[in-house]
Order: structure tokens, then C-alpha cells, then sequence
């Protein structure tokens, strides 16, 4: 059997475009311009292209983008102040601060000084909060994008054993949450986890989110499965993108699967370009 290949560039694509749709109704509604707030400090290459990506998606939706490109040496109050200033600004909806940060600034207490109502990336303890008591708020974007693959593909969730591989704060943990507001059975699989294969060959939907390139192998998939594979790897001597999931030997025991690159990767922007949106309706409190 083929299986279907889950195209994470399409159904981001059309996500951005109801984001941009909805964007352009907000403005002329309320006169709500939706804006998003972008710190870097440092120098760090991987987050210059991911900021630069997060600037273009603005400019594609219709947002407003605020950039601020801090010089590593920036301190940790010089950053809280920026972070409260811009809390305090109403018009910025959404706060985005790239990670990882320089070693002299804490992250945890980055993350708790951005407004809960402008947390964006869904990483403060009260949306965290809000997502496990099933109360509004922001959701992690990778875990959010896996949700819309998986509906936008129809594929069932509820009812179905679901193993989650990998249990980080911003991937495993919110996966974990919403596959089970989605009434999934849920199993959260780790480095501890003893019988590894056994395990993940029970699931419907296995989602793979550890972070080690091709470690799911063929025999840990139940035949008919769907796979979601999370990660992204850069193979070091070929410079190519792989994912968690042994792609070749996996996809033909599959239902539907998701490549790397071109899966999961394409959904975070777009879901955070979603969130800042959702976050600009709430503050405009207009039904859009
Ligand atoms: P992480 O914080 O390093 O967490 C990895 C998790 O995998 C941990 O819970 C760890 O278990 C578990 N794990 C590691 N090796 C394992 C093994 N051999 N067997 C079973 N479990 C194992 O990573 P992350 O931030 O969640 O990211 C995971 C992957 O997703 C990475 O490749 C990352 O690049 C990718 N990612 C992609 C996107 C995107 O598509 N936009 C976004 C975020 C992350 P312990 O808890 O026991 O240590």
C-alpha cells in the first residue's frame, strides 16, 4: 500500500492564507493592525534564519513585525525591559523572544516576564496551565501545527492509541495534552522508556519528537500506522535534513506520513502567525 504523504508545505500554506484572510477583516473591522514583536540577542545563525522566516510570514499575513536585534552582550535586565515595555504597548499582540539565549540570561525567567496574553509561542506556566485544565489559550506551535496536519488530512483521532516519543516542554508534553483533548489514548515515551519497539508498535499515530536521526526504525511500526515525524536533523557529512523517523523503510508499512523536510517544519510559523492572530482578535474583541 502507498502511503500518503502528509504535505506539511500545502496545509501550512493554506493555514497562512486564512491568517492573511482574516488579518485583512480585522483591519477593517476595527482598525486593528495585527503586529508581532521578534527579540534576537546574539549572533547565533540558526536564529537569524528563523527570525528572518518568522519576518517574512509577517510581511505574507499582513502583520506588522517589530524586529530587535540585541547585541550579545545585552544583559538580562536590559531584556526584561524591552519584554515590559512592549507587554505595555498596546498595540504589539504578540511577543516572540528566539531561543536559545545567550548563557547569562535565564530563560525560565524570560519566559514568565512576557504577558501570558502576548506569549505567542505558548511557553508561559499559564498557558501551559491553560492547555492541561483545557482552558483558552496559547498553544505550543509545533504540537499545534501537528493537530491541523492531522485534521486537515483526515485522519481520525479519537479513540486511537496515540504514542508520543519524547517529552521536551515545547514538543512531547503540549503533543501529549492536545492529542488527549482530542480523545486519543495517549502514551508518552522517553530515554527511560524500557522496550522502546514494543510500545510505539502499539500505536495508530506515533509521533516522533526525540531529536537522534532515523531512530525510528521499520520495526516499531504497527502495520497501517500514521506517522508523524518531528524531527529535524542535519546529517553532518551529506548537510541534508532528516528526521527521527528511518523515512525509506518506514513509509511503505505506513497509512500516511509526514517527510522531513517539508512536514512538521513548515507548520510553526504558521501556527504562530495563528496564535499572534488570535491574540489581536481577543484584544480587539471583534468576531472575526
Ligand atoms: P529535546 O528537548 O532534546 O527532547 C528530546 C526528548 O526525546 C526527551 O524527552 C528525551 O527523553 C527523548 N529521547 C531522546 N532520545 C531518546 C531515545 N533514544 N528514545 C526515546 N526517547 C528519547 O528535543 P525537542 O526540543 O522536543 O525536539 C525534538 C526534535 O524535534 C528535534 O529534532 C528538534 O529539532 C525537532 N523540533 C522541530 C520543530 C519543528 O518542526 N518546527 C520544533 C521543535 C523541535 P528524556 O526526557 O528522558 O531525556
Amino acid at each position: 500500500m502507498e502511503p500518503k504523504i502528509i504535505d506539511g508545505k500545502v496545509i501550512s500554506a493554506q493555514v497562512k492564507d486564512e491568517v492573511k484572510e482574516k488579518t485583512a477583516k480585522l483591519l477593517e473591522k476595527t482598525g486593528v493592525q495585527v503586529c508581532l514583536a521578534v527579540i534576537l540577542v546574539g549572533e547565533d545563525s540558526a536564529s537569524q534564519v528563523y527570525v528572518r522566516n518568522k519576518k517574512r510570514a509577517c510581511e505574507y499575513v499582513g502583520f506588522k513585525s517589530l524586529s530587535y536585534e540585541l547585541p550579545e552582550c545585552t544583559s538580562q535586565e536590559e531584556l526584561l525591559e524591552l519584554i515590559e515595555k512592549l507587554n505595555n504597548d498596546d498595540t504589539v499582540h504578540g511577543i516572540l523572544v528566539q531561543m536559545p539565549l545567550p548563557k547569562h540570561i535565564d530563560e525560565k525567567t524570560v519566559i514568565d516576564t512576557i504577558s501570558p496574553k502576548k506569549d505567542v509561542d505558548g511557553f508561559h506556566p499559564m498557558n501551559v496551565g491553560a492547555l492541561c485544565i483545557g482552558e483558552e489559550g496559547f498553544v505550543s506551535c509545533t504540537p499545534a501545527g501537528v493537530i491541523q496536519l492531522l485534521k486537515r488530512s483526515d485522519i481520525e483521532i479519537s479513540g486511537k492509541e496515540c504514542v508520543i516519543i519524547g517529552r521536551s516542554n515545547i514538543v512531547g508534553k503540549p503533543m501529549a495534552l492536545l492529542m488527549l483533548r482530542e480523545n486519543a489514548t495517549v502514551t508518552v515515551a522517553h530515554s527511560r522508556t524500557k522496550d522502546l519497539a514494543d510500545v510505539v508498535r502499539r500505536a495508530d499515530i506515533v509521533i516522533a519528537a526525540i531529536g537522534k536521526p532515523k531512530a525510528i526504525t521499520a520495526d516499531f511500526i504497527k502495520e497501517g500506522a500514521v506517522v508523524i515525524d518531528v524531527g529535524i536533523n542535519r546529517n553532518l557529512e551529506t548537510g541534508k535534513l532528516c528526521g527521527d523517523v528511518d523515512y525509506e523503510n518506514v513509509a511503505p508499512k505506513c497509512s500516511a506520513i509526514t517527510p522531513v523536510p517539508g512536514g512538521v517544519g513548515p507548520m510553526t510559523i504558521a501556527m504562530l502567525m495563528n496564535n499572534c492572530l488570535e491574540s489581536a482578535i481577543r484584544f480587539s474583541g471583534a468576531d472575526i
